[in-house]
């Protein structure tokens, strides 16, 4: 007889600041335990960008939201990356640049952009065995995850890997203009009536000022195994 120790598929949601790795840290999770990941950052993106496209005045709330609830938003995952298309329209490239990150942390501050994606995203973690990257994961959309991780580092370090990251697009960086704008973007994010970034309750806080990517992922997958066993979560199979 062999007995299997299979686990079922757990929620995971991290949650963290511009910069803080929460991207790089999540899809290497995804990756090493076999589960979907998330990027609920892109669906923000995306409806900044038909915003934008639109004309729309981005303090307009009533125009955002409808333009929210018109998008036709799909996001998949595959190959180590998130794409994405906007009314059939591949958009994948276009939601990374800078207008889209700054229209997007406007844009998300909509109340009824914000119930129109969150709804979205609670039904893509249904089926469990997911990473959910974003603000308010553990706080709103999956309040009841399995594990809640709040990722964070110094703003120096993430503007430092924020402008990496345009670099290596190549894309022109200003390291003080980013050090501006993820500031900017991080009062925006936490002063903002709707969802707040916050650190949801029982989350492990994580401070990956002094961490590279790898060992993040790493900690954050042992949590995951050690939490399916605490949760009862591994379930014995036996097959004769
Ligand atoms: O994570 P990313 O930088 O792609 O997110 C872009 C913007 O979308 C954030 O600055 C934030 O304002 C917004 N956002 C949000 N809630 C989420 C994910 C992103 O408000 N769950």
């Amino acid at each position: 007889m062999e007995i299997v120790a299979e686990f079922q598929k757990l929620t995971i949601a991290i949650d963290g600041p511009a910069g803080s790795g929460k991207s790089t840290a999540a899809k290497r999770v995804a990756e090493l335990l076999g589960y979907d990941y998330i990027d609920t950052g892109a669906m923000y993106r995306t409806v900044g960008l038909a915003a934008l496209s639109a004309g729309a005045r981005l303090d307009d709330a009533s125009r955002v939201e409808q333009i929210a609830r018109q998008a036709q938003i799909e996001l998949r995952w595959s190959d180590g990356r998130t794409r994405v298309w906007l009314d059939g329209r591949e958009v994948s490239e276009e939601i990374r640049r800078a207008e889209a990150a700054q229209a997007a942390s406007v844009v998300s501050t909509v109340p009824g952009v914000r119930t129109i994606l969150v709804r979205r995203q609670k039904e893509f973690a249904a089926r469990g065995g997911v990473v959910m990257e974003g603000r308010d994961i553990g706080t709103v959309v999956l309040p009841q995850a399995d594990l809640k991780i709040f990722l964070t580092a110094s703003p120096e370090v993430r503007a430092r890997r924020r402008a990496d990251e345009m670099a290596g697009r190549g894309e022109a960086v200003d390291y003080e203009q980013m050090k501006e704008e993820v500031v900017e973007r991080d009062r925006r994010d936490t002063e903002r009536a709707a969802s707040p970034l916050a650190a949801a309750e029982h989350a492990v806080i994580v401070d990956s000022t002094a961490m590279d990517a790898e060992e993040v992922a790493r900690l954050i997958v042992l949590l995951a195994r050690e939490k399916e066993r605490r949760i009862g979560k591994e379930k014995p199979t036996f097959s004769a």
